[in-house]
């Protein structure tokens, strides 16, 4: 297979947008640039097929050559997110209907049932089509499948009678169906399967067992859809690896469904260029690569990557400043990406995307954000050979489950209670303390982390209890937070009390609960310093572990809120409250030293540390993704990969600047 695991940066380009005398001083320009991947063709479908078995590949290859000529990489879109008009015209079952039974209509992307046999079956023939040609085509080393993935949620026809087989698959029998959904709850059971639908109407006070189950279903049909493309690559296109681009998380997508079958995950990044959102940004946005990261628990691409404002359907936002796209990028290597490759080269001039900024803007002189870009493209590229084959080698993991955030969506907690702003506020705590961190999924083998965090665990089975439990036996250190073990995994209430099935390693038992909501309430450590809590409170009975944290008011002031369990050769921490950030960053702190964590000290705010690490040594990236100049203290010399100098004592790191050193 091609390689696809060098450090190198790339664009995405749209010959069908532009003039083909535009086409060569392009490529040229991209050369000079220090570029070296391209990805084409997502959504070019009318132009490749302009009419029904029209097929016009001619014009790709004279583009596919001139990438050739001047040694640039190619990766092919397979173009399913945007069907032509003919196509939705001659088959409308190609279009998704949504709960309300309105149509999803063309004249956009994404408009597209991912069970749609006119769909699945002109989308294998022009994918075929596209292998055949460019199999064997020199540029060409990899394909993306269609674009950005995500949940519509379709209740058209074919929907509904795939969404049939899949339950009868499931559960066998209709009995069966009845019984593990709960359906006797207002006369909800069903008697024939005809009576079986997708959800309709869209009512959120629909059973939730089906309606979780209506999302596993959604999910799955992604994974088929996308099965049917890769295994027509695979069998065509044996020498090319095979991405696709994962955008904007939390999405309702299966994302570790869909990876399984991916060569590398990729992630569209687009970190938010608000200086009022410089406290957030740079966090939510390492969540963001730790999650891709997460998805294969491998190294990662970007193939799509901030280039200028975004903006179009929604006002447009500020201008990257001066320094920002190269930080940005350099952040998405720091956390395992190795082609980083930018959205889009040119400013489309028609469409809706015309204000989503490319490199060259539409006046079509290249200007500052072209000049950062190619400072950016020549330093990665003298870096590329020592960096190459280097990962993240993390000992604390969060985990993340779809299935969790999809039952907590259903059924919302309390007022501000959200799964993954939950996720967001824990790991911002662990990556202002300079400690690398995995976000994998829940159901990931352990072996390797010292310390595991795994928020509300609403749905359990005996897998995922099983696993926790060995983790901690074995000398693992696990945080478990309020809303576990609520639910068996088909979304039913646990009668017996919580942490359910985790009530055994916890060592502890809910009495009772107060969804306080967006109330602030107080919790008080060992040391009596206060702490805000929201959201949720457990009134806790600790049967064998013990308190570390208590109630500072209403009727349970004084019982516990946060106990800790010696389980095995480990030890379990139960959080009845959602504390503050700062909370939480005390309680890590304290981990990091009592487990001798690797970690990065003293990094100032909006400062963020990794260190990627293989056979050619350790690399500590230190990146400043704030717009104040910050005094980075060195713990001692080391030597910087970006100009061979010696950096020690006190670091300046101007406003997004970055800094590479060999450890
Ligand atoms: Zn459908």
């Amino acid at each position: 297979m091609k390689r696809y695991d060098h450090v190198q940066m790339g664009v995405d380009y749209y010959p069908e947008h532009w003039d083909e005398s535009m086409w060569e001083p392009d490529i040229k320009l991209m050369k000079e640039t220090g570029v070296k991947v391209v990805r084409v063709a997502e959504f070019a479908w009318s132009r490749l097929e302009p009419t029904e078995g029209n097929y016009q590949f001619e014009w790709l290859d004279r583009a596919l050559n001139l990438f050739h000529q001047y040694d640039l990489q190619v990766v092919m879109g397979t173009p399913t997110a945007t069907p032509p008009r003919w196509l939705t015209t001659k088959f409308p079952d190609v279009l998704p209907v949504f709960a309300n039974g309105e149509t999803f209509h063309p004249g956009v992307r994404g408009h597209r049932c991912y069970n749609s046999t006119s769909l699945r079956e002109y989308g294998s023939r022009i994918i075929l089509r596209l292998a055949e040609r460019y199999s064997e085509h020199p540029a060409v080393i990899g394909w993306q499948t269609d674009n950005e993935f995500g949940m519509l949620d379709c209740h058209c026809d074919a929907c509904n009678t795939a969404f049939r087989a899949w339950v009868q698959a499931k559960y066998g029998t209709l009995d069966e169906v009845n019984a593990e959904w709960g359906t006797v709850v207002w006369s909800g059971e069903y008697s024939d399967w005809n009576e079986l639908t997708v959800p309709l109407g869209g009512s959120p006070h629909q059973n939730p067992s089906f309606l979780l189950d209506f999302q596993r279903f959604q999910w799955d049909s992604v994974v088929a859809f996308q099965t049917a493309q890769i295994n027509i690559l695979r069998m065509i296109c044996p020498e090319h690896f095979i991405t696709h681009n994962f955008h904007s998380y939390p999405q309702r997508l299966d994302m570790y469904a869909v990876g399984a079958d991916l060569d590398v995950a990729a992630f569209d990044y687009y970190p938010n260029t608000s200086p009022t959102k410089q406290d957030t940004t740079p966090y939510s946005g390492a969540l963001s690569l730790d999650v891709t990261r997460g998805i294969k628990r491998q190294n990662f691409w970007i193939m799509e990557q901030l280039s200028g404002s975004p903006g179009c359907w929604m006002p447009m936002w500020r201008t990257p400043y001066p320094g920002l796209i190269r930080a940005y990028a350099w952040q998405a290597i720091a956390r395992g990406a190795d082609t980083v490759v930018h959205f889009r080269w040119r400013s489309a001039i028609s469409g809706a995307e015309q204000f989503w900024h490319g490199l060259i803007d539409h006046s079509n002189v290249p200007g500052r954000r072209l000049a950062e870009f190619t400072q950016l493209c020549h330093e990665v590229n003298r870096l590329s050979d020592k960096l190459q084959g280097t990962m993240l080698k993390n000992e604390v993991a969060i985990l993340h489950s779809h299935e969790e955030k999809a039952a907590l969506d259903i059924q919302p907690q309390a007022e501000g209670f959200d799964y993954y702003e939950n996720i967001k506020q824990i790991h911002r705590a662990v990556t202002k303390l300079g400690i690398g961190c995995d976000v994998i999924d829940l159901r990931q083998p352990l072996d390797g982390y010292k310390v595991v965090i795994a928020p509300n665990l609403y749905l359990l089975d005996e897998e995922i209890v099983r696993n926790l439990e060995d983790f901690a036996l074995a000398g693992g250190t696990l945080l478990i937070t309020n809303r576990s073990g609520v639910k068996n995994i088909n979304n039913i209430a646990v009668m017996q009390p919580l942490p359910g099935q985790l009530s055994y390693c916890t060592g502890v038992e809910v009495l009772e609960y107060d969804p306080i909501g967006v109330e602030t309430h107080v919790i008080v450590d060992a040391e009596g310093n206060p702490y805000e809590c929201t959201q949720w409170c457990d009134i806790l009975r600790p049967v064998v572990a013990q308190p570390i944290a208590w109630y500072g008011d209403d009727f349970y002031r004084g019982t516990p809120a946060v106990t800790v369990n010696s389980f095995g050769k480990g030890q379990v921490y139960y959080f009845g409250t959602h504390a503050e950030e700062k909370y939480w960053s005390v309680l890590l702190e304290n981990l990091a030293k009592e487990k001798g964590l690797l970690r990065f000290e003293g990094l100032p705010n909006g400062v963020q540390a990794s260190v990627r690490t293989g056979d050619q040594g350790s690399f500590l990236f230190l990146l400043n993704l704030s717009r104040e100049s910050v005094i980075v203290p060195l713990p001692r010399e080391y030597s910087s990969l970006l100009d061979n100098k010696i950096r020690s004592g006190e670091l300046q790191l101007e406003p997004y600047g970055v800094e590479v050193l060999e450890i």
